[in-house]
């Protein structure tokens, strides 16, 4: 947008503190944090790094628009925990995500739940607690009016729409065209009748257009026509509005070359459409569920060598850690083309001495790379790989028993 951002280089994504060659976590030096933990591999998230990004969104949004945690891209109890206490809300998409959810303390009034496929038994659960749903097919509708009735609670519901425009440069594109997402636009009319017919307690609308954006303008675009499209919808609606949840996508940078995506501008948009809901909808309040942009920059994942060969002239650095913890990192997790993750040795920082070399997992297959022909600190047996912008999409997005090694630990300092 108006403001020229350098691009990123590899060094710009080391966020910790460093202590002679150490990079430093919630305190201490990386070797220290591993010997508290006890093995290598482990994913560490910092506190003050998911502060620094909550104090960030808040002061670029305005204040009428309510934050919400997408628990899918990291669903560590401790750190849902401490969420809990900053955010205005959870979004889950799974049974097991409200448990988390409900564990941290976070009112059932704030959670709501959206995905394809809710089984029965998670939909009465979710009426059970009292949380939101986010119907997306004429079959929830009639389970939740079954369940209402059987148990005599009341089911709240928002209406997921499958819009009928796309997000403009998304990693992954959740809506527009066909999709197994939401409800199309142009049925939700007949499924807000079918709501009321059934006597649900209708609650609002929710759009969630795509993942992983580094465009201000392209947000800026979906989060006007979600919101278009809220107040044309509402228009059909048995009753008051009181939720407009309009999604997230906001990116963050994996490799050199990205640039941090503005704040400003998607402020400065939602400013003016809070200021047209409180006209237009005055009980409605605006939503946005971020889960990456939350927390993905705020963890790192550590893991430590195990051997350096040479093969012919290159240099291989062998890890106990690779793609059954960190998939994404492999490139393996939706990316197109690899790139590396930005990638240090932890124990190395300030070395003068650089080489290229390429950093793989123990797995018996070629896959398994966490590093490819990468410059970095010359390395030894001992020393510890780390992978910045591990936050979000780690250990859960990982298959963890591919080849039965340990298990990943997580921690947060
Ligand atoms: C995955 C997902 C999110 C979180 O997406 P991020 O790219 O991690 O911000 C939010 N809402 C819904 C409905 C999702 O499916």
């Amino acid at each position: 947008m108006s403001e020229i951002r350098p691009p990123l280089r590899h060094a710009d994504f080391s966020f910790s503190a460093r202590q002679g060659n150490e990079l430093v976590l919630g305190g201490l030096p990386l070797s220290r944090l591993a010997a508290r933990i006890g093995q290598t591999p482990f994913y560490a998230y910092e506190r003050a790094a998911l502060d620094r990004r909550i104090q960030e969104l808040r002061a670029a949004l305005p204040g009428e628009v309510a934050l919400h945690y997408a628990i899918k891209a990291n669903p560590m109890p401790a750190l849902v925990d401490h969420l809990a206490r900053q955010l205005d809300g959870f979004d889950l998409a799974s049974g097991g995500e409200l448990a988390v959810a409900l564990d941290s303390g976070m009112a059932p009034e704030h959670i709501s739940f959206a995905g394809p496929g809710k089984t029965r038994t998670e939909l009465e659960q979710a009426v059970a607690a009292g949380v939101l749903l986010n119907v997306e097919s004429l079959r929830e509708v009639r389970l939740l009016a079954d369940i209402s009735q059987a148990r005599g609670w009341t089911a709240r519901v928002a209406v997921r729409i499958n819009p009928d425009f796309e997000l403009k440069s998304s990693g992954m594109k959740m809506g527009g065209g066909a999709k197994p997402f939401g409800v199309d636009a142009e049925q939700v009319p007949d499924l807000l009748r079918e709501i009321a017919r059934q006597g649900l307690a209708f609650e609002g609308f929710h759009l969630y257009a795509g993942s992983q954006n580094l465009r201000a303008d392209a947000i800026v675009e979906a989060q006007q026509k979600s919101f278009e499209l809220c107040l044309r919808l509402a228009e059909a609606a048995p009753s008051p509005v009181r939720t407009f949840n309009l999604g997230g996508g906001f990116g963050i940078p994996y490799f050199p070359g990205e640039q941090r995506l503005a704040l400003e501008p998607i402020g400065e948009n939602l400013a003016a459409l809070a200021g047209r809901c409180a006209r237009e909808q005055p009980e409605a309040r605006l939503e946005l569920e971020l889960g990456r942009y939350l927390v993905g920059e705020a963890g790192i994942y550590v893991c430590r060598i195990l051997d350096r060969k040479i093969s012919r002239g290159q240099v291989f650095l062998v890890t106990d850690g690779g793609l059954h913890h960190h998939l994404a990192a492999s490139g393996n997790f939706g990316q197109v083309i690899r790139k590396n993750y930005p990638v240090a040795i932890g124990t190395k920082m300030g070395s003068a001495e650089r080489e290229i070399a390429s950093v793989v997992g123990p797995l018996c297959t070629p896959l398994d790379l966490l590093a490819e022909r990468m410059e970095l600190a010359a390395a030894e047996p001992g020393d510890l790989v780390v992978v910045f912008q591990s936050g979000a999409y780690g250990r859960t997005a990982s298959p963890a028993d591919f080849l039965s090694h340990p298990h990943v630990r997580e921690v947060l300092v």
